[in-house]
């Protein structure tokens, strides 16, 4: 590690912010020394904020139905090859009642942009789920809706919304997204998120086609700047039917460089060891969590869509990515110091790091999964 890298790390680590040439230089010279000193860093943060616990989200897949035509998805419109699904009210309770009999308090509703999930219905549906699960949080992934409906979602009882920003670098934004879509909605949609009370996940993939150190910097500007109470930063995964489809696929060594910088501008975040992560690597959600994660999502959609929701190629969907392996994830965790804890997992509000100039001790939430 050069001395310069060096300065960088100790820099952000003080500040929570480096300028943006800062972060460039910083992930332009990636280097194995560089990963281990900032995942050091960074767990120091995310166990002063959060102790060892792992929070859970069963995540179900509600419809592979989209509007949208992002070019690296599986799901867009223009893929004729995609098998459509979409879930039933009931089945969606049905999976959230399996859920919380094994220990979830948080349940992610993700899908395609289906208008078919209009905004009464889902107002209904979250309703129903608060209803039954009043010490519950709802998270949202519908993507890009009018502020009206984020706000009658919130106010039917949703918790959280996840909508990665994607690429926070205008320009390369429409790169990746056909011309009907834009960056400048994309961040449009988070403000008017995080305006009607939502906490709120911003994101992007890590080696997207195209991503360079600037264009990643850029995204560690807007994330510093807009601080975003959840992060989802995955690889890219090539898909078949994407014009990507022989495009390489991000990294488990930068994935998890990203995700301890992040921790370390935003103490606080929530931050995923995706299910992508999980997929190009079997020790995917260790690593995750050992740079710095606090999160995983184990899917909990209905074994038979969960092939069909093919976001990206080789999508893992049992074992530990699923909540029926929850015991197994809870041995995993345990293997790396980590466990499992069941509690709806709100952001952390406090630093004790930065807001006190010193560790006040770790504020450890909820129970420990003990028979799940
Ligand atoms: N329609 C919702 C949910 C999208 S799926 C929305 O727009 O927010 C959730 C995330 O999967 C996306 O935000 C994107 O960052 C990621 N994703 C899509 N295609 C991918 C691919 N090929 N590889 C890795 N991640 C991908």
């Amino acid at each position: 590690m050069d001395q310069t890298t060096r300065q960088l790390i100790d820099r952000l680590d003080a500040d929570r912010s480096l300028p943006l040439e800062g972060y460039e230089y910083l992930v332009s010279h990636y280097s194995p020394m560089a990963a281990k000193r900032l995942e050091q860093l960074a767990v120091v943060r995310r166990k002063a904020v959060y102790g060892n616990s792992v929070f859970i989200r069963g995540l179900i897949e509600v419809s592979s139905f989209c509007r949208n035509d992002c070019y690296y998805c599986g799901l867009r419109r223009s893929n004729e090859a995609c098998e459509r699904y979409r879930l039933s009210d009931d089945e969606i309770f049905d999976r959230v009642g399996a859920g919380y009999a094994i220990g979830f308090r948080t349940f992610v509703l993700q899908g395609g942009e289906d208008m078919r999930f209009s905004r009464d219905r889902v107002a209904s549906i979250v309703s129903s789920i608060k209803e039954r699960h009043p010490d519950c949080a709802v998270t949202l992934s519908l993507g890009e809706r009018d502020r009206d409906t984020y706000a009658a979602w919130r106010d039917a009882g949703a918790d959280r919304y996840l909508l990665r920003h994607e690429a926070a670098d205008l320009a390369y934004y429409e790169t990746l997204h056909p011309s009907n879509m834009s960056g400048e909605t994309r961040l449009a949609c988070l403000q008017d998120l995080r305006d009607v009370g939502y906490a709120t996940g911003a994101g992007f993939m890590v080696g997207a086609p195209g991503q360079t150190s600037a264009h990643v910097a850029a995204d560690l500007k807007f994330i510093e700047e807009f601080k975003p109470e959840m992060c989802g930063l995955g690889p890219f995964i090539p898909h078949h039917s994407t014009r990507y489809a022989h495009d390489a696929a991000g990294t488990v060594e930068q994935t998890c460089f990203l995700l301890s910088i992040v921790r370390l501008i935003l103490p606080t975040v929530l931050l995923p060891a995706t299910t992508a992560l999980g997929s190009i690597d079997p020790r995917g959600r260790e690593r995750g969590i050992l740079a710095g994660a606090n999160v995983v999502m184990p899917n909990l959609s209905p074994s038979d869509v969960r092939e069909k929701y093919a976001i990206y190629d080789n999508k893992a969907h049992t074992g530990v990515e699923s909540a029926e392996g929850l015991e197994d994830l809870n041995s995993r965790m345990g293997e790396i110091g980590y466990r499992i804890v069941v509690d709806r997992g709100d952001p952390a509000t406090e630093d004790p790091i930065n807001d006190a100039g010193e560790t006040k001790g770790a504020i450890v939430a909820g129970d420990p999964v003990a028979a799940v």
